[in-house]
């Protein structure tokens, strides 16, 4: 027999799991999706704090180089001076300008040459030893004699034919006449192997290069790996420079080289025609959220774990809470509320299942077992009826307390024959249960019996009430027969 609850508190009782199943599903969705945009956010946040990072560096380094460069302008300068007043004071005795030259290069690495040049493209005085070569082919001496300003000369990186195999820059200014015609040309010849040395920065600082470059992409010098890259020209150069003096720009870009994608901050110098770039790899700049990411998801994952748990754990007490609502405490069978609401469903249903049958099963003299054992005992003979009851009925027949020593049990389907068929079977099963299945049985010597009064409630005839009513009727006539037996109502007046 089923130990069914009536369906419409399974109807309830589905709503509110229902509802725990999509409280659960939407909490944890709701915070997928804010994990998701803080992540987004967060995302773009780090990407820029790198960017400004990277810019500061760059800017920094750019206004370091500037400096250098002033420095060596300003020797240049001073280097003209000495040179003017050597040659108004002739060659006399003491130090020579070509002893201070010497003196500046040895103390200074990235100094490879300074040279004082005539306006012919002749050595006249230099650190080197030896023949002086003829440079009037050299870009600086084009330069002056073309450019009628003041300017000063910056060179891209060339390979040094004097010094074999050595890249350098050179830097230069003019000295004029009072018609503004080039009269010397000093000219410091620069080492890049020794020039803007940031490569402690760059180390220090995973996955990041640093580089400074010509207008045209040419390098002057680029960190890790100075001496690859000295002389090289980086490919798509516009891509990455910004377009005014002292500008900077930030842009993402993956190398053709290496496939990786890097953010790069360039830096225009304000006095000198040079770019700073800085560059970091954006895997690298991403790496700690990828691993926030990667917390987060963690979480998130227990987070969903622990609210399923609770969720079940909340279904399965609205269960308990369901089941124990519909159930009788005493014989674990359904109780009255819950049997009438399940008596109710199977009178609507009685069309389909070609009528119901119902059947009042009353325990006999109980009052006697009560008063002669106690009420212990007396539960137990309820327990032990009901189970019995349970046990002997069919899977789709519904068992339910109705009263006191009361029982009704539903049979979708059954006519008058069947009623009398199973009716008696219990009848027979009841009476059938050994004394010893009760633990005080010394003292319950008894035989146990039921009568029982069963009446079919037709499709489209009568209803429920009528019916209840018809079964009493016919469990009194078998009471009032002697007990123990079982009488069906026939045709609606229990002949
Ligand atoms: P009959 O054969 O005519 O049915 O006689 P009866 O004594 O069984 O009928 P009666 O209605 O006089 O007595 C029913 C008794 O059942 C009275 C009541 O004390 C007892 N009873 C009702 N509910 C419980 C219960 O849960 N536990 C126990 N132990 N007794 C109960
Ligand atoms: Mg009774
Ligand atoms: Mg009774």
């Amino acid at each position: 027999m089923r130990d069914r609850r009536p369906q419409n508190r399974q109807n309830s009782l589905s709503r509110r799991l229902g509802a725990i199943r999509s409280w659960v599903a939407a909490f944890m969705l709701a915070l997928g999706v804010a994990l998701a945009f803080y992540s987004y956010f967060d995302h773009g946040q780090v990407e820029r704090n790198a960017g400004e990072r990277l810019a500061v560096l760059a800017s920094v380094m750019a206004s370091n180089i500037q400096s250098q460069l002033g420095a060596i302008e300003r020797q240049l300068d001073v280097l003209r001076e000495l040179h003017q007043s050597q040659r108004q004071q002739a060659a006399g005795g003491g130090m020579t300008v070509r002893d201070v030259m010497l003196g500046w290069c040895r103390s200074d690495p990235a100094c490879m040459d300074l040279l004082v040049v005539d306006r012919q493209g002749v050595i006249v005085d230099w650190t080197g030893t030896g023949e002086p070569p003829l440079v009037a082919d050299r870009e600086y001496v084009a330069h002056h004699l073309q450019q009628h300003d003041q300017t000063v000369y910056l060179g891209i990186p060339q390979l040094s034919r004097v010094h074999h195999g050595r890249w350098f820059f050179a830097m230069s200014i003019a000295e004029r006449d009072a018609d503004g015609n080039v009269v010397r040309i000093y000219v410091a010849i620069r080492d890049l192997l020794y020039s803007f040395d940031y490569a402690e920065i760059v180390n220090r600082t995973p996955a990041s290069s640093f580089a400074v470059v010509s207008v045209a992409g040419e390098v002057y010098v680029r960190e890790p790996d100075r001496a690859i890259h000295m002389g090289r020209v980086i490919p798509r150069v516009d891509q990455v420079l910004p377009a005014g003096e002292g500008e900077s720009r930030t842009v993402r870009l993956r190398s053709r080289l290496d496939d990786r994608e890097r953010l790069i901050v360039a830096q225009r110098l304000e006095r000198y025609p040079l770019y700073v770039a800085a560059t970091r790899e954006i895997d690298h700049v991403m790496a700690h959220w990828r691993h926030r990411g990667a917390v987060l998801a963690v979480l998130w994952v227990l987070l969903a774990g622990i609210a399923a748990h609770v969720g079940s754990r909340l279904a399965e007490d609205v269960r308990l809470q369901d089941y124990l609502a519909s159930i009788d405490g005493l014989t674990g069978i359904l109780n009255r509320r819950a049997l009438m609401t399940e008596a109710r469903r199977q009178e609507e249903r009685r069309q389909d299942a070609g009528g119901l049958g119902l059947m009042m099963i009353d325990v006999d003299h109980f009052k006697r077992i009560n008063d002669r054992y106690g009420h212990v005992v007396g539960d137990q003979v309820l327990r032990q009826v009901a189970a019995t009851l349970r046990m002997s009925g069919r899977g789709s027949d519904v068992l339910g307390r109705y009263g006191g020593e009361e029982f009704l049990l539903l049979l979708p389907g059954a006519d008058e024959q069947r009623l009398a068929t199973v009716g008696e079977k219990l009848r027979a099963a009841i009476e059938a249960i050994p004394a010893l299945e009760f633990p005080d049985s010394d003292t319950y010597p008894e035989s146990l019996t039921i009568s029982i009064g069963a009446a079919v409630l037709r499709p489209g005839q009568g209803n429920l009430d009528a019916a209840i009513a018809q079964a009493d009727q016919a469990l009194y006539r078998a009471k009032n027969a002697g007990r123990n037996r079982v009488v069906v109502a026939r045709n609606g007046n229990g002949a």
